[in-house]
């Protein structure tokens, strides 16, 4: 086995940015290396740890060789409130700097587990831009996980090195993204990350900076995707690009029984047994699943519009409301005013739709047949279990690099269409009315064109589960990467 050198078994450290969008998939891939014999560390802070803890639970039972470990998150020093160890607990974009800052302090605490434990290799999310360094010291491999696909980090590099956005006279004029391969990508500066058209010198747009130069000295790159997805953009990144990459995923497919899909990130805040009962109950292709992810957020006038536009679409639905907090209030908190339900809407819906406040387990519900399309944010984990699931998709992004994700969907795969967002923003969406959203939602469920991103989208489904089988792409790059890495830790 490739993970087993002469007595030596590989060991790998997995250090996830403390935001769900990177540490669950990062939890998917330390279960994809322990399932080829090596011995995977994760490293995480104190409240995060449950989290992972519950997602691993199944693969230790199995014999998998995972191992939790913790180091403290320093809150009060970056000046965050106790117990904002996550990203979903930034509940305001002044607050951003601060974390960031509190990860940038986990790295002497990182370095004392590496000099503890000594692994063979360090895969950390890229907003750590000191790992590459912290590894160094103790002569073992960085590699960068962005947790992201190809498409959106060639976009991304071309952005940043030939600054398109600046041949362009007003916001919303579109210019074309240069030196990509495939159609043509056009997009305007409303829809880009505020910090790529800054020339300020910020803590974040340092940190920014500092995360694509510790790419360029890192040992490689680990890809949740698939080449069948995004291959000439894979080729770009590697070849043109000139980086080293290994394309691994869809990570989210290691999981394979129910408990474990219902386990991923946080507790759900439906019962997942009566989550398949209620989509049991319905004919295949016939529920659509509507989900932000888990930090993006809508105001209250967004909410009913989104209400009032399922409802008029007549679609049968599973909608997921992280609800907009006030004050103290933690989402899911049911003394929390409700005004952002219209007036007898549940009484209303009831049968036909389900409103899950809080947490879904997503991948139960995605993977579920009576599930016939989805309305994502177009977070790269939730785009790439969109794929994996075969269903079309209603492009709803609201910040990171959700717009790029969408010209994937929409453009390159088609299996999907823009509801119509026009603005990147941080963390609340920009407003859609309830129109746009019914007839979004009915082009994905209902008529020729509906089927046709279908089917589109089932044969990328077939695609994604043969690459992580025995001989499919995936499954060989992981080898691949294995290999090298035992091969160096001779
Ligand atoms: N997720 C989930 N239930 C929820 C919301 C999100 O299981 O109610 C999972 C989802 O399956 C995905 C991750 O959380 O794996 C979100 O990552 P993504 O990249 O889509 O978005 P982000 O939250 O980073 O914006």
């Amino acid at each position: 086995m490739a993970s087993e050198g002469q007595n030596h078994r590989l060991h790998i450290f997995f250090f996830p940015f403390p935001a769900h969008g990177h540490m669950i998939p990062t939890v998917d891939m330390a279960k994809l290396f322990a399932g080829r014999g090596v011995r995977a560390t994760i490293v995480t802070t104190p409240l995060n740890l449950p989290l992972i803890s519950r997602s691993i639970q199944e693969s230790i039972a199995l014999g998998l060789a995972i191992n939790l470990v913790s180091i403290k998150f320093p809150c009060a020093e970056a000046g965050l409130p106790e117990g904002c160890e996550n990203a979903d607990a930034v509940s305001s974009y002044s607050m951003v700097p601060a974390f960031f800052e509190a990860t940038t302090m986990l790295q002497e605490p990182l370095e004392q587990l590496l000099r503890e434990h000594h692994p063979d290799c360090l895969i950390a999310g890229s907003f750590f831009p000191w790992a590459t360094d912290s590894a160094t010291k103790f002569g073992i491999p960085r590699i960068v996980f962005h947790g992201t696909g190809f498409f959106p980090l060639c976009v991304s590099e071309s952005i940043t090195a030939h600054q398109p956005f600046k041949d362009v006279v007003s916001d919303s004029d579109p210019f074309v993204i240069p030196n990509l391969p495939g159609v043509e990508i056009q997009m305007t500066r409303k829809i880009l990350p505020s910090f790529f058209m800054t020339d300020e010198d910020t803590f974040l747009t340092r940190m920014f900076k500092a995360a694509k130069q510790s790419v360029v000295k890192s040992f490689g790159v680990v890809v949740n995707s698939f080449y069948e997805l995004e291959g000439i953009y894979a080729d770009h990144y590697k070849k043109v690009l000139g980086r080293k990459a290994w394309h691994i995923g869809p990570v989210s497919l290691c999981n394979t029984d129910n408990k474990e899909k219902s386990y991923r990130g946080k507790q759900a805040s439906m019962d997942a047994q009566d989550c398949l009962k209620w989509l049991d109950s319905k004919k295949p292709n016939s529920v659509l699943y509507i989900c932000f992810g888990s930090r993006s957020d809508f105001t209250e006038n967004q909410l009913r519009e989104i209400a009032m536009g399922l409802e008029a679409s007549g679609q049968n639905f599973i909608w997921v409301v992280r609800k907009s907090k006030k004050g103290n209030k933690e989402e899911g908190d049911g003394d929390q005013d409700e005004g952002w339900l219209p007036e007898g809407f549940e009484k209303r819906i009831e049968g036909k739709g389900l409103i899950i406040r809080g947490w879904a387990p997503q991948v139960l519900i995605l993977d579920h047949e009576a599930t016939g399309g989805f309305v994502t944010h177009c977070g790269w984990n939730s785009t790439l279990e969109g794929v994996s699931a075969g269903v079309p998709m209603v492009t709803w992004p609201v910040s990171a690099e959700q717009f790029y994700n969408e010209k994937l969907i929409t453009e390159v795969l088609r299996i999907g269409v823009a509801v119509g967002v026009k603005k990147w923003v941080p963390v609340v969406g920009d407003y859609i009315e309830k129109e746009a959203v019914g007839k979004a939602v009915k082009a994905i469920m209902e008529g020729e064109e509906a089927e046709e991103m279908r089917n589109r989208a089932k044969k990328l489904a077939r695609m994604a589960r043969e690459t992580v089988e025995e001989g499919g792409s995936s499954y060989s790059d992981l080898n691949s990467l294995i290999e090298e890495l035992a091969d160096l830790s001779k």
